[in-house]
């Protein structure tokens, strides 16, 4: 059991965010959530899980999220961007509001945690990106959504080079299909695929493209971020680590 270690995760309120909060939170962490919607924890999180109102798209609210963890415990030992989201669509049909809200949440958002994390951390600590198979593969209709997690892949290889040499580790992780409100939310639209019946589309791929014949849980993307934030992957760094059932072998 790890003991006294604080974790910050972004998007932390639910969906894969919520599995990341609970198994570092089964680890030993407290865990510092931001995100723009106050959740209802569990009374089993009290003391153990803090919220802060923050938008990642803002610079200044990742240092206040983090400046409210270091005056309640003194430090910081994880940083994972995790808030995001998911939209399809056609190039021809991509305007500059699309892009841009999609590329400063993602993308942007990751970069500003990064910034902050990097200026805050100590030697031993490390930062974790949730990205996407995605950031793997381009698919049809999603090449804003693709871009975003390509270039938070760039950045995790870019800061594990620039942050090593003062013991702060960067890895991601790459998920794929896991059914959140997020996701089933982004597959009803118009020009997702599978966008007259979600969970059909989702039960299709699954059938041709995992080798586990199931999707992951947002439990076990949690169950990689404890891993990675831990001494145990002391010498891991600059991966993006893909968390898909085998549906992507690498
Ligand atoms: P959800 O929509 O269920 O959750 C998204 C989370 O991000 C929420 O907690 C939301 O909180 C937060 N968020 C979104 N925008 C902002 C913002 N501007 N500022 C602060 N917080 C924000 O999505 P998922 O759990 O499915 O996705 C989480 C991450 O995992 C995303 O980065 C996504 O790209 C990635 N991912 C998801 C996959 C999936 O299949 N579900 C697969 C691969 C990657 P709030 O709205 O309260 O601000």
């Amino acid at each position: 059991m790890i003991t006294d270690k604080v974790a910050i995760v972004t998007g932390g309120n639910r969906g894969i965010g919520l599995g990341i909060t609970k198994r570092l939170v089964d680890s030993g962490y407290k865990v510092f959530v931001g995100a723009r919607q106050k959740p209802e924890f569990d009374k089993e999180y009290d003391n153990k899980v803090f919220f802060q109102h923050t938008d990642v798209r803002e610079e200044e609210d990742h240092i206040k999220l983090i400046e409210f963890a270091i005056k309640k415990f003194g430090n910081i030992d994880c940083y994972i961007n995790n808030a995001g989201y998911s939209e399809w669509m056609p190039i021809d049909k991509i305007d500059d509001e699309f892009l841009s809200n999609i590329l400063n949440t993602n993308l942007k958002g990751a970069f500003w945690g990064s910034k902050a994390a990097a200026k805050y951390l100590k030697k031993g600590g490390s930062i974790i990106n949730i990205s996407s198979l995605a950031g793997k593969r381009g698919s049809s209709n999603n090449s804003a959504y693709v871009a975003s997690k390509f270039g938070m892949n760039g950045l995790t290889q870019s800061l594990a080079k620039e942050l090593g040499p003062k013991g702060i580790r960067v890895n991601a992780v790459c998920p794929v299909l896991i059914a959140t409100k997020g996701l089933l939310e982004a597959l009803k639209t118009k020009h997702a695929p599978g966008n007259e019946n979600p969970e059909e589309f989702i039960s299709n791929f699954t059938k041709n493209n995992s080798a586990l014949n199931r999707m992951p849980k947002s439990e076990e993307v949690g169950d990689l971020c404890v891993f990675l934030a831990s001494n145990k992957a002391s010498a891991v760094t600059g991966q993006c680590i893909n968390i898909d059932c085998g549906v992507l072998p690498q």
